[in-house]
């Protein structure tokens, strides 16, 4: 018995062996698996008993594929790859070799069963090559067998998107042999290779097969879809051309066409970010001191206050994942409102055909609207999207303190306000209390942050990021402070991309310049998009908060004295006509007037300019963010900058980011800004890096607790 593969004979039929691979979690290619598997099939080759092997993958039968731990570095001496067994099975060994996918089977596991004879699945087992979404194309021959087995038509979009298929649609293609249940499936898939056993019928291989493919213009317009959603990636022009290869190249030229591809991709700074990211989400679930087991809250109904932008869209959140939910409002048109938005909302999406009209009329039925605070009595948790008021807020946790039922969680969507405050007016509820920041639209956006207040219990807090995850949601913890992680953050790089039209940007330049680095939208455009009136009017509200001898943009106020508030009355950084976004002719004028009442002389900025100077306020806070305590870690920072705000996960968030470049050059690059605008605070923690070498990888390892 070996460490990772058991195996026996199978009780019907000794002639087949059923080898049982046992990796928790995810059943991953580890160092020592592929080397285990390996002996085990040459030794049933050479075993005259044995016919053929069935690999059934043990646990939750979730086949990962390769270990991402390992990847991009070196292999111990005299231990096979995965390649190497798959390519033993494909040219080596003699006897059929099959598998038994169950629940997921990913990446190397298919590549593994694709050089196997048979292809069995339990119903509902998700298939696929999802490499490139670390960055990679797949690198064990998936991308020369897949598109030899089910034509380049169907592997290609499979292979760049890296999104999984129903093994329903597999078997369509010819992808798997036949589906068992899984109670049966074992005995089902040895009886099938019996059967040809006995008849003498021989399987043919994959790489025999002639990779067809019906529309030769898929790979160009490939490569103009790429060009267009993945600029700067290597992964998709790599499965691109890898697949494209399978089509023109003779099998082991492919191969070796394709290894070439794979190992230039894996070694590169994107795959390394797509990793980081990668497990910056599994790291995201650990919080100190609140141990995974810890027993967490009950939540089978919810309740969401203020029917708005918001409200409508977290109680979209909760019905999505099958939650009843009351939905409380002061007034009856905004409920009103409220209620039809979400029932247009879900029409819209089975129209679209993205979820069935059942499970719309279904999901709009777990929507209940109330006018009376009462009724939310019963819910096990509250979610407060009131307005961004802290008197209104404070009124509204008043009543949920003796309104809520003992031991609810009431949690407030603010954006910026003070948690604790809120908490407080509870009166003695404050450890059932905490922050559950949403991003618009809420139904859809992947980040939630959840603020940590100070009294907040344990077991809320991790109730809370359960919740989260079963909402469909990327939780990341953040403490409590004046915008939190994000939008802290955000108002920085806000700030900044404000100075440079001062200093002679333009808007069209610093948004193209953002977007050219990675940034799903330019800063004026994401600002036009969520309207500009909300934020200015917070910026009135919490001006005499300022210190008067800080700089300080006026565009953003001026813009707004105009009346333009963004895409939503047509007028903003931008004007929108037909649903194009156009250069606001009259911005010009606005810019120049407060550029002169700040004493500035507008000239000329680079667009390295503008990406240093918005990237480094952004890590520069992060940084500052860290070093208080109200982010538990750097990768955290990046998740929420990837999920939140669009920054590109190929790059692993700003923190990642910096240490690619070094935060040695941060700090330079920011102490130079300092010499012409002295207005930059270096953060100490990024002052420490740079004399002593460090990195916030190295932090966040230095202060895993
Ligand atoms: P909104 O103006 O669209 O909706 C607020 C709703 O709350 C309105 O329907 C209003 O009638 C209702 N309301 C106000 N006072 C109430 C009370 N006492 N009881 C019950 N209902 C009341 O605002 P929004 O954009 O949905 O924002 C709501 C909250 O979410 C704010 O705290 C905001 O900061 C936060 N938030 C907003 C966004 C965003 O992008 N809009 C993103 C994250 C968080």
């Amino acid at each position: 018995m070996g460490e990772f593969i058991t195996s026996e004979p199978w009780a019907k039929d000794p002639r087949i062996l059923l080898m049982h691979f046992n990796n928790p979690p995810v059943n991953a290619f580890s160092i020592g698996a592929p080397k285990e598997m390996l002996e085990t099939i040459r030794q049933a080759e050479a075993d005259p008993a044995i016919g053929a092997v069935l690999l059934v993958p043990g646990g939750k039968g979730i086949m990962g594929g390769a270990d991402i731990r390992v990847q991009g570095i070196a292999w111990p001496k005299g231990q096979p790859i995965l390649n190497d067994l798959i390519e033993a099975i494909d040219t080596e060994i003699e006897k059929p070799v099959a598998i038994l996918h169950r629940n997921v089977a990913l990446g190397g596991a298919i590549e593994l069963s694709l050089a196997c004879r048979y292809r069995f699945a339990i119903p509902g087992t998700k298939v696929g090559q999802p490499e490139a979404k670390i960055g990679i194309p797949p690198g064990a021959g998936g991308t020369q067998r897949l598109t030899r087995l089910i034509g380049a038509d169907r592997a290609l979009p499979i292979i760049v998107s890296g999104d999984p298929i129903r093994v329903e649609e597999a078997i369509e293609y010819g992808w798997i042999d036949a589906i068992f249940d899984d109670a049966t499936a074992v005995d089902e898939a040895a009886a099938v290779i019996v059967k040809d056993l006995d008849a003498g019928v021989a399987r043919p291989r994959v790489r025999e097969m002639e990779a067809t493919v019906q529309n030769p213009g898929i790979f160009a317009e490939a490569r103009e879809r790429a060009a267009k959603r993945a600029r700067h990636q290597l992964a998709p022009v790599a499965c691109i051309d890898c697949v494209e290869a399978a089509t023109t190249m003779p099998f082991h030229v492919g191969m070796a066409y394709e290894r070439k591809r794979y190992l230039e991709c894996v070694t590169s700074d994107q795959a390394k970010s797509l990793r980081h990211s990668f497990f910056a989400e599994r790291e995201a679930r650990k919080i100190p001191g609140i141990s995974r087991d810890i027993e967490k809250r009950q939540i089978a109904q919810g309740a969401v206050i203020g029917a708005g932008t918001m409200g409508a869209g977290i109680a979209m959140c909760f019905a999505n994942a099958g939650i009843p939910v009351r939905l409380y409002e002061r007034e009856e048109a905004a409920l009103e409102r409220g209620l039809a938005r979400i029932k247009s909302l879900y029409e819209g999406m089975a129209k679209k055909g993205r979820i069935s009209a059942e499970a719309a009329a279904e999901r709009t039925g777990l929507i209940s609207g109330t006018l009376a605070m009462e009724d939310l009595g019963t819910a096990d948790i509250v979610v407060e999207a009131a307005f961004e008021d802290i008197d209104v807020k404070k009124q509204i946790f008043g009543t949920l303190g003796s309104v809520a039922k003992p031991g609810a969680i009431l949690a407030t969507n603010t954006s910026y306000l003070d948690v604790n405050e809120i908490a407080a007016a509870t009166q003695g509820r404050e450890a059932d209390v905490l922050g559950m920041h949403f991003f618009s639209p809420a139904h859809i956006m992947k980040l939630l942050e959840v603020v940590r207040a100070d009294k907040t219990a344990p077991e809320v807090l991790a109730t809370a990021l359960e919740l989260g995850t079963k909402l469909g949601k990327t939780a990341v913890v953040a403490g409590v402070c004046h915008g939190f992680i994000g939008n802290r953050m955000f108002a920085k790089y806000n700030r900044e991309s404000e100075f440079l039209l001062q200093e002679g940007a333009t808007v069209e330049q610093v948004d193209n310049a953002l977007t050219n680095f990675g940034m799903a939208m330019g800063p004026f455009t994401v600002r036009d998009m969520a309207g500009l009136d909300i934020s200015w009017a917070m910026r009135k509200s919490t001006a005499h908060l300022r210190d008067p001898k800080e700089r300080y943009s006026k565009v953003g106020d001026l813009v707004c004295e105009e009346g333009w508030y963004g895409q939503k009355n047509g007028k903003g950084f931008y004007v929108y006509e037909d649903g194009k976004r156009l250069p606001n002719p009259d911005l010009e004028a606005i810019i120049d007037a407060s550029a002169k009442e700040a004493g500035i002389t507008r000239g000329t900025v680079s667009d390295e300019m503008i990406i240093e100077r918005c990237i480094y306020a952004l890590i520069n806070e992060a940084a500052k963010i860290l070093e208080e305590g109200v982010a538990l870690r750097s990768s955290d920072i990046d998740l929420t900058y990837m999920n939140g705000y669009g920054f590109p996960r190929w790059r692993g968030g700003p923190l990642f980011w910096a240490d690619t470049i070094g935060p040695r050059r941060v700090l330079g690059g920011i102490n130079y800004f300092n010499t012409i605008h002295d207005f930059w605070e270096p953060a100490q923690l990024l002052v420490r890096m740079a004399a002593e070498g460090g990195t916030f990888a190295e932090w966040d390892k230095e202060n895993a607790q």
